[in-house]
């Protein structure tokens, strides 16, 4: 397997991460997973700007252009021979002794990006998922795709371990997003979203659903949905890069509307797909 470091292309035995890299120390970085269908990448610009804007914002300075890494992340799943799949890249401020504040100019981010598998879950999307409900304890800007996933991390597992297959979050009263997706109730027509801003992140795929909302007729509403109105939802669902959107049939022991994947759902999964295709169509 070719990964990319740091504008160059090596074998994985060649490659080797420094024990005082600031990503493994402090979580001192920014990360972002892209798919790629049919050996072409889906919503790399999205991606690419949320990367920049998440490097910006923890003031880690990139030295290659979004076209720059655009360019080599293509010719990254060229050597690698991605048909489906994606690939994870991430960008850490650098290696250095063991010190909260950051280097000087003389240290340089490391870069890595390289292909990791992914495939469709088929049955989630066909039958449904169940969720767990559970409070919101990550920072205040999960705007930002920080390396830093402790309250994720520890949310996925806890959800696991409740037999669910992610975890929903909630700050007091409101609905946030899920461990590692952005979540969506449906009610009387209407599909309700937290708001993009610094209490969610905002998913490339969630922007792109959006989309879906205004050119299809449906209503996107960016509301806080509150965890006592759950209870009264027609339908809910999930997205994400990996999951595309799958519906939520069940929330810790309550069904979700008739606790089957509902008609708007389905709709978007639709809709969804198609966009896939067409988006292939262009690139290729
Ligand atoms: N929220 C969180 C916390 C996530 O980790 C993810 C997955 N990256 C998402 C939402 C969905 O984002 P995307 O659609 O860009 O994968």
């Amino acid at each position: 397997m070719y990964i990319l470091l740091n504008g160059e292309f090596k074998q994985k035995n060649e490659v080797s991460i420094d024990f005082e890299d600031r990503g493994y120390q402090f979580g001192d970085g920014v990360y972002e997973v892209i798919r790629v269908y049919n050996g072409s990448y889906f919503a790399m610009k999205e991606h690419m700007e949320r990367f920049v804007r998440s490097a910006k914002e923890i003031k880690i300075v990139l030295m290659h252009s979004a076209e720059e890494l655009t360019g080599m992340l293509n010719e990254l799943i060229q050597k690698n021979q991605v048909h489906d799949g994606a690939v994870y890249m991430q960008v850490t401020r650098g290696v250095t002794g063991r010190k909260h504040l950051f280097p000087g100019k003389d240290v340089t981010p490391q870069i890595v990006a390289y292909p990791i598998p992914c495939s469709k879950p088929v049955k989630e999307q066909e039958k449904g998922i169940k969720l767990y409900l559970m409070e919101d304890i990550r920072w205040l800007r999960c705007d930002i795709k920080s390396l830093n996933l402790l309250g994720n991390v520890l949310a996925k597992q806890e959800a696991y371990e409740n037999k669910a297959y992610e975890a929903l979050l909630h700050r007091g009263e409101h609905i946030t997003e899920g461990s590692s997706s952005n979540f969506y109730g449906v009610k009387n027509g209407t599909i309700y979203t937290h708001p993009a801003n610094h209490l969610i992140l905002n998913g490339v795929t969630r922007m792109k659903v959006a989309d879906l909302c205004r050119k299809n007729g449906l209503t996107l509403a960016e509301e806080m949905l509150k965890v006592d109105g759950l209870k009264t939802l027609d339908e809910a669902f999930i997205t994400s890069t990996t999951s595309e959107v799958i519906p939520v049939t069940e929330i810790d022991s309550m069904k979700v509307g008739k606790g089957v994947p509902g008609p708007v759902t389905r709709e978007l999964q639709r809709l969804f797909e198609e966009m896939i295709h067409n988006e292939e169509k262009v690139i290729g």
